[in-house]
């Protein structure tokens, strides 16, 4: 099968029109509210009865009128806490608000595909179902509209959706099998022992002698408790107690996250470091209070959505794949989607120094190449159109 999707010059100019206008006014999650009515009011212009759902978020039906299958398609609205350092005429007019991390350019390419999709007639079976989602910095926006029903009224048998990615050229597309991206975890654990003299530690419970205990003993969760075979992550970046050199303090906070691949790792490394921090502050007579909250679930492919996308790129003249297996540490929302039906969350290549489109998400100069924005466009329309028939 060919692909057939082609943006006229017309599309293409306005695919990078809405681009820019989200990337001139940012917002933070869950305060997407100018965002979700360009949506919607976008959505209408197409002919589309779009609904607000889970407060920001917005999702619409195209619908062939046939029968087939329900292909959901997710894009992310939200913008970071960055206070932007790019000058092109563009930049945010939001102070301290910034799409840095290509957001702006997820909401264009969606509404792209509903316009295309719209426009060229070509759905022949089945519904297309946009979701647009709040929150995915936070990670929070999918949950929210999966308790809002999305899933019980849509009911789509597969889900597809992409991130661009500044960290590859324009043009290479990564697609992998099972798990692309890792489960994100925070703790934080505070050690309450009982201050005192310096010079009298027996008359006290030191909390800084057992925090430092249990960070060493913390680096063996990974290298002891975890099947070599998994990737686990297991940082502390923060620990504060104490105010001078000759007083022992009444407690020590330190915190963490935990980044893993699979379910079961998540629940084994959570189980581990439990044990640990409360076998050590047993064994020293101290209290612990453990605050471990799950941010994301892993994002786990589903091989034969993979295997679409992947057809998509290798029949594509300008697009190819790039390394096979690609995987990242980093955390994403989507995740919860792909717990919900099967689906597939892919990376489109938006780098190029050319046009400074060279720094990592989340950098206050983090720029995309547009030129990668058709690609986003073309890969879920085929996705689209090829999962919808039965
Ligand atoms: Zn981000
Ligand atoms: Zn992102």
């Amino acid at each position: 099968m060919a692909n057939r999707v082609e943006l006229s010059d017309i599309q293409q100019k306005e695919l990078i029109a809405f681009r820019r206008r989200f990337h001139t006014y940012p917002e933070l999650s869950y305060e997407e509210r100018e965002t979700a009515r360009a949506v919607y009011e976008q959505l209408e212009v197409l002919g589309m009865e779009p609904e607000m759902m889970a407060d920001t978020g917005v999702v619409a039906v195209l619908d062939s009128g046939r029968p087939g299958r329900t292909v959901m398609l997710r894009a992310d609205t939200d913008a970071l806490p960055v206070q932007e350092e790019n000058t092109h005429a563009y930049r945010s007019q939001n102070d301290g608000v910034m799409h840095a991390c290509g957001h702006d350019g997820h909401t264009a390419i969606m509404l792209s595909v509903a316009r295309w999709l719209k426009e060229s007639g070509a759905l022949q079976q089945g519904r297309v179902l946009f979701v647009f989602q709040p929150a995915e910095e936070l990670a929070g926006g999918a949950k929210a509209m999966i308790e809002a029903g999305l899933f019980e009224t849509y009911k789509p048998d597969c889900c597809a959706g992409l991130h661009l990615w500044s960290l590859a050229p324009t043009g290479t597309i990564l697609v992998t099998d099972g798990p692309f991206m890792a489960s994100a975890d925070q703790f934080e654990i505070t050690v309450n022992g009982q201050g005192g003299h310096g010079g009298i530690p027996h008359e006290a419970k030191d909390p800084i002698v057992a925090a430092a205990q249990m960070v060493v003993a913390l680096q063996s969760v990974v290298s002891r408790a975890m099947d070599p075979a998994d990737s686990v992550v297991v940082t502390i970046g923060q620990i504060s107690g104490g105010e001078a050199f000759n007083v022992i303090p009444d407690s020590v906070r330190f915190s963490g996250t935990v980044r893993t691949f699979q379910a079961s790792a998540q629940d084994a490394v959570e189980d581990s470091i439990r044990r640990i921090v409360t076998g050590i502050a047993q064994a020293m007579g101290l209290d612990v209070d453990i605050n471990y909250t799950r941010m994301t679930v892993p994002t786990v492919n589903d091989a034969r959505y993979a295997g679409v996308v992947r057809q998509v790129v290798e029949e594509s003249s300008t697009m190819t794949l790039g390394e096979p297996g690609f995987r990242t540490m980093a955390g994403e929302d989507m995740a919860y989607f792909l717990n919900e039906c099967p689906g597939i969350y892919f990376f489109v290549g938006a780098g190029n120094e050319a046009v400074g489109a060279q720094y990592p998400h989340h950098h206050p100069c983090f720029e995309i190449d547009e030129a990668a924005l058709p690609f986003g466009v073309e890969l879920l329309c085929e996705f689209a159109l090829r999962c919808t028939l039965d």
